[in-house]
């Protein structure tokens, strides 16, 4: 808090930056950490903080915890990792979840996890820009609420935790507007329920889109997959243990390499030969494309099965798409109901967070790669961009509040209100409250 007391010497009499408060609709100066976003990320770095007795306040912009998991998820979806791998710092799951707890079982946890921790995020409040200020060394977060009110916030620690699948991406096909029937990415797809004996093309073949076209299935809907790239298809377990547990075990004994080797050759013995059914293999194992790319191996939960019984046919990629019908690049054309678009989430750091040393402008991802992206320059952090999962994401909580209580405590020793009354002068402030 040694800043504020220099700044108080500063800016007390600068009229411009006087002005600049006075301008702003709202201020709310915070003392801790203002954390961006209210999913599992943002509630483990509160946690992780309050723990250490550095309090927050979290922003989120729609009205729940977990909006990804609550609002743009379909119902038949559980943990794709062992809860073991799932956890956030702190707590937990309930003894008596299964292995891979449900949606709604994650969602109830997540619940729990913020009432136990007595985190209380803002809802409705969308951060549209946040920069730092470097004439006071606070950095302003500015947001927008449901109805177009404006906000600002200045506090001393920025943590972004809006994470990886914050917008949906929606490929450009060509003809689009031609097609005429139900047309929609896999964050408005609920159920197969509404499918029922319809033709429906699921795009792409990552976890999601393999997992759509298997619940399409067991709606009696007529599914088809397009699979543009290669893709590892895995089972869920081998050997009577979970292929991420397996894997990570063997990872302590033996290289990436051979690792990869081994759940490949299981793989086989299992699935079979993949490629005999459209879903070729990528030239690097399963772990090192990982480690590279990001790019997640498939777990197998049954879809499989369906694409070798012939209940699920796999398509190339499309060329274009017509009135109720899709022509593909092998020169193919099929009719369909619907198209249900497979094809992923982006960051959208870069539209809001006016810096560009941390986060990539092209990804919105950090720049500097796991495990030292979770900090950045003048206070700002990440949690949860790590292509690591939840796991990753509280590696990260745990690092930062480590960080962020250290520079606390050493700041707070200085200062006994850490908040100018001028600051916000005419202004509403919520002090006392966080
Ligand atoms: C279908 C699916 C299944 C997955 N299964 C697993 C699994 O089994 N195990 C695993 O480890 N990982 C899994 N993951 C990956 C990852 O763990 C999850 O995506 C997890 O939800 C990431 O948490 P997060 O808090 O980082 O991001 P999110 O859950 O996306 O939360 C980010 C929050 O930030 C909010 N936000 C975004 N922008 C703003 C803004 N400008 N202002 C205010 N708020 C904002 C969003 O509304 C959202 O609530 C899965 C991902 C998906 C998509």
């Amino acid at each position: 808090m040694d800043c504020l007391r220099e700044i108080e010497g500063k800016q007390a009499h600068d009229p411009i930056f006087m002005e600049k408060m006075k301008k702003s609709s709202r201020c709310v100066c915070v003392p801790g950490p203002v954390i961006v976003g209210a999913g599992p990320s943002g509630l483990a770095a509160a946690a992780c903080l309050k723990e250490k007795g550095v309090p927050s306040i979290v922003l989120e912009r729609s009205n729940c915890i977990a909006s990804l998991w609550q609002l743009k998820t379909y119902d038949r979806l559980s943990l794709h990792l062992p809860k073991q791998f799932c956890e956030l710092p702190l707590m937990g799951f309930p003894a008596d979840f299964p292995t891979y707890p449900t949606k709604q079982q994650f969602v109830d946890y997540l619940e729990s996890y913020a009432k136990k921790f007595d985190i209380s995020p803002r809802f409705n409040e969308t951060v549209a820009q946040a920069e730092y200020d470097a004439t006071v060394r606070f950095w302003r977060v500015k947001t927008v609420g449901g109805k177009g009110e404006e906000k600002e916030y200045m506090c001393r620690w920025l943590v972004v935790a809006t994470g990886e699948n914050a917008e949906a991406v929606v490929p450009e096909i060509e003809g689009s507007e031609e097609f005429g029937g139900d047309l929609r990415h896999t964050s408005l797809y609920k159920s197969g329920e509404e499918f029922r004996g319809k033709r429906v093309l699921v795009v792409g073949c990552g976890n999601s889109g393999m997992e759509v076209c298997l619940d399409l299935c067991n709606h009696d809907a007529r599914p088809s997959l397009v699979v543009r790239d290669t893709v590892h298809v895995l089972p869920r377990e081998m050997l009577g243990k979970s292929t991420f547990g397996l894997s990570m075990w063997l990872l302590k004994w033996l290289p990436m390499r051979l690792v990869d080797k081994f759940l490949l050759i299981v793989s086989w013995l299992m699935l079979g030969d993949t490629a005999r059914f459209g879903l070729d293999r990528p030239q690097l194992g399963p772990l090192e494309l990982k480690n590279l790319s990001g790019k997640t191996p498939v777990l197998d939960v049954g879809t499989l099965a369906k694409i070798k019984s012939g209940d699920i046919e796999v398509f190339p990629g499309i060329k274009r798409l017509k009135d109720h019908a899709v022509e593909f690049v092998n020169g193919r054309s099929q009719n369909f109901d619907a198209i249900i678009l497979a094809t992923g989430y982006k960051s959208n750091v870069p539209s809001w967070l006016k810096e560009r040393e941390m986060f990539s402008e092209k990804d919105g991802l950090p720049r500097r790669p796991f495990p030292n992206g979770w900090k950045g320059e003048c206070g700002l952090y990440a949690v949860g961009f790590t292509k690591r999962g939840l796991l990753g994401a509280s590696m990260d909580a745990n690092r930062l509040a480590a960080d962020i209580e250290r520079c606390w405590k050493a700041e707070s020793k200085h200062c006994v209100c850490p908040f100018l009354p001028h600051f916000c002068h005419n202004h509403h402030h919520d002090f006392g409250i966080y």
